[in-house]
């Protein structure tokens, strides 16, 4: 083969090129018009302009791809910090990766950015995105960086740090939290990504970064500056307080209208908001960031939630357990709490010469009980439920209403069975956990196997007997579900289900997972038929994940509107004038005696202002009576969605209620 000629393969097909060909030409001349951003070159990403070698297997990236996505997002992060720079020159940049639709940047400014301050920079950056700047690769030697960036502390400190951070994450993967730096120095080499003007080549701006990036700054089809606040540099408030802002970008503008309307109706929807609207629950700042309390309306909500939970538990066999709210840290040595995961944990407290800790897990109390005492095959397999409340120290920048609270119930439940039992009691569980989902009014679901990591503890033939069950329960369950190879914790596979809520949302809920470590570090056992002591396995399964989250999906799901058996006031009745209030308190004695939630407004306000507090309330049904039902012995409804009922007989009404409450609808 001629030295200047490539064999390579684009998508899948062999074609020779000529030497020097870049991965944007491969993929123009396979495809004019390619859609393609960026590129895969032997499953890395990179930019269209980087040269291809003799062998090189190439994908094309399109900007719709999760990772053209982050491509595009991390690119929109590069346009913020040089507009930043451009009209803020003393500000220092932090590090600016990916995040779930969009992007963030810190910068080290003297005073925090104002919102007028964001307007401007969105406009230089629309100047910039306009002036279609380049984005061009180029690789440094430490010393180079170094001196190139000797303005920029934060960036120098990278530096130092390269290889020893994130170098195992993708390129462009999102990074969670703080986990950014592996965009700036994760690889093997250390780049820097000049911004070119479009005309004379000149360098415009620059960034210690690993890319890669879109071709051009023009290759920004849409994107929005959102909101700022503050972050530590590198997640520590050890270290100095940066300014970060954040922004989302979109392949196109209808989807960044999309998202922009979406997000209009979560905050909607918000759980923190409705919560106080509907005076459900409050975090008394007495009382501490994470830590709430839950009024008597949220109470009902809660009460109806968890009684359903106990019955169907009742009925599938579980056995309810109460634990103690803090133990001896014996137990978490044992458990090896201590050891990997103390920095969740609240501090200990001393008592009597021992340290007692609020418990973050329930897992070592029922392990506990399990062994009390001697345990033979033939109660196997024993289903342990606890609404157990656990502490978890979460640090005050993730803390996030219910759904991220550092004090909350989980709906905990640990099953120890034989091994032969693993398989079928997996199925049976999921098929538990889906049902009940369903019955809370959640619809969609998807599941997530995760598998054996590289660093693990047991043996592989348990770990593998452990994934084919997981996987047996969920093919015979019938979800739609991925596989997360090596995601699962170094003790245990598992299987999350995810739900999406009523505007497409994403939530983790349930988990289950098979655990090789706990019931030999506290060395349970069973008597097997032959008579030998066999080590059980155990199951952990939270359903709800914790009381307080789900509580606060449901809210978000609903948007406040609770279907009947969940609502904490299902009817409101309103008289049309005070002569018609003893006739519907008569009514709402009938319902009562029905187990209905029922208040009749006997306020001084007139009948319309009572109709908009029961809607604003989001009661269900809301029963009217005039002159003419309380003749005919009737009431008429009125509904969440302003539609009337009039005349019903107060018998026919009694039923509508409670047959809606009992077969627990939405109405
Ligand atoms: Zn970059
Ligand atoms: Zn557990």
């Amino acid at each position: 083969m001629p030295a200047d000629k490539l064999h390579i393969t684009l998508a899948g097909r062999e074609h020779v090129v000529e030497e020097g060909t870049t991965a944007g030409q491969a993929l123009a001349d396979r495809d004019a018009g390619t859609t393609a951003i960026a590129a895969r070159v032997n499953g890395e990403l990179r930019d269209l302009a980087w040269r291809l070698a003799d062998g090189d297997q190439v994908e094309p990236v399109t900007i719709g791809s999760s990772d053209g996505l982050n491509i595009l997002r991390h690119s929109t992060a590069h346009v913020l910090a040089q507009a930043v720079q451009d009209l803020f020159p003393q500000a220092r940049l932090g590090i600016g990766p990916p995040i779930e639709n969009g992007f963030y940047y810190d910068f080290d400014v003297p005073e925090a950015f104002t919102p007028e301050d964001l307007k401007s920079i969105e406009q230089k950056m629309r100047q910039i995105v306009k002036d279609g700047q380049r984005f061009s690769r180029r690789v440094v030697t430490d010393h180079e960086a170094r001196a190139e960036l000797a303005s920029e502390p934060y960036k120098l400190e990278l530096i130092g740090l390269k290889g020893s951070v994130g170098a195992a994450e993708a390129p462009g993967e999102v990074g969670h939290g703080d986990a950014g730096e592996s965009v700036e120095v994760g690889g093997a080499e250390l780049t820097i990504y000049d911004n070119l003007d479009a005309k004379t080549g000149e360098e415009r701006w620059k960034d210690l970064c690993r890319g890669p990036h879109l071709p051009t700054t023009r290759n920004i089809p849409a994107f929005k500056l959102m909101r700022t606040g503050g972050a530590y540099w590198r997640g520590s408030e050890k270290n100095p307080q940066l300014q970060r802002i954040y922004g989302t970008a979109w392949p196109s503008r209808d989807a960044q209208d999309e998202y922009l309307r979406l997000l209009e109706e979560a905050e909607k929807r918000d759980h923190r908001k409705l919560g106080a609207e509907l005076d459900l629950f409050s975090f008394p700042p007495e009382i501490g960031s994470g830590l709430p309390v839950f009024h008597p309306k949220g109470g009902i909500v809660r009460k109806a939630l968890e009684d359903y939970s106990r019955q169907r538990h009742e009925q599938a066999g579980y056995e309810f357990v109460y634990t103690p709210h803090i133990t001896k840290s014996e137990l978490f040595e044992t458990s090896g709490h201590l050891q990997w995961y103390a920095d969740g944990m609240y501090p200990p407290m001393e008592l009597e010469g021992a340290k007692y800790y609020p418990k973050p897990m329930n897992c070592p109390m029922h392990i506990l009980i399990y062994a009390s005492r001697g345990r033979s095959y033939r109660e196997l397999p024993v289903r342990l439920f606890e609404f157990g409340t656990v502490y978890r120290f979460e640090k005050s920048g993730v803390v996030h209403g219910l759904t991220r609270a550092r004090g909350f119930t989980q709906d905990d439940s640990h099953i120890f069975c034989t091994p032969d039992q693993l398989q079928g009691e997996l199925a049976s569980l999921l098929d538990f956990v889906v049902g009940l989902l369903r019955d809370y009014g959640l619809t969609e679901f998807e599941a997530e196997l995760s598998t054996r990591p590289e660093k693990f503890v047991g043996e592989i033939a348990e770990w593998e007997a452990a994934e084919a069950a997981l996987k047996y329960a969920l093919d015979k369950s019938g979800l739609p579900y991925v596989i997360a190879e090596g995601e699962g914790a170094f003790y245990a596979p598992k299987i999350d289900v995810h739900v999406k809520d009523a505007i497409g949302r994403r939530w983790q809920l349930s988990t289950l997972q098979v655990d090789f470590q706990e019931p030999g570090r506290f060395g349970i056992e069973y008597q097997a038929a032959d008579g030998t002591r066999q080590r059980p396995y155990m199951i952990h399964r939270a359903l709800f994940g914790s009381i307080e989250r789900f509580f606060g999906i449901l809210t978000e799901h609903y948007a406040g509107a609770f279907p009947p058996w969940l609502a904490p006031v299902q009817v409101v009745g309103i008289p049309i004038s005070d002569a018609h209030v003893e006739y519907l308190q008569t009514v709402a004695t009938r319902l009562r005696e029905h187990g209905i939630r029922v208040e009749v407004d006997t306020s001084d306000d007139r009948m319309q202002k009572k109709i908009r507090t029961a809607q604003r309330q989001k009661v269900p049904y809301m029963l009217l009576a005039g002159d003419d039902d309380v003749a005919a012995g009737a009431v008429s409804f009125r509904y969440r969605s302003g539609e009337q009922k009039n005349g019903v007989p107060v018998v026919d009404a009694i039923a509508e209620i409670t047959g809606a409450v009992a077969s627990r609808i939405q109405v």
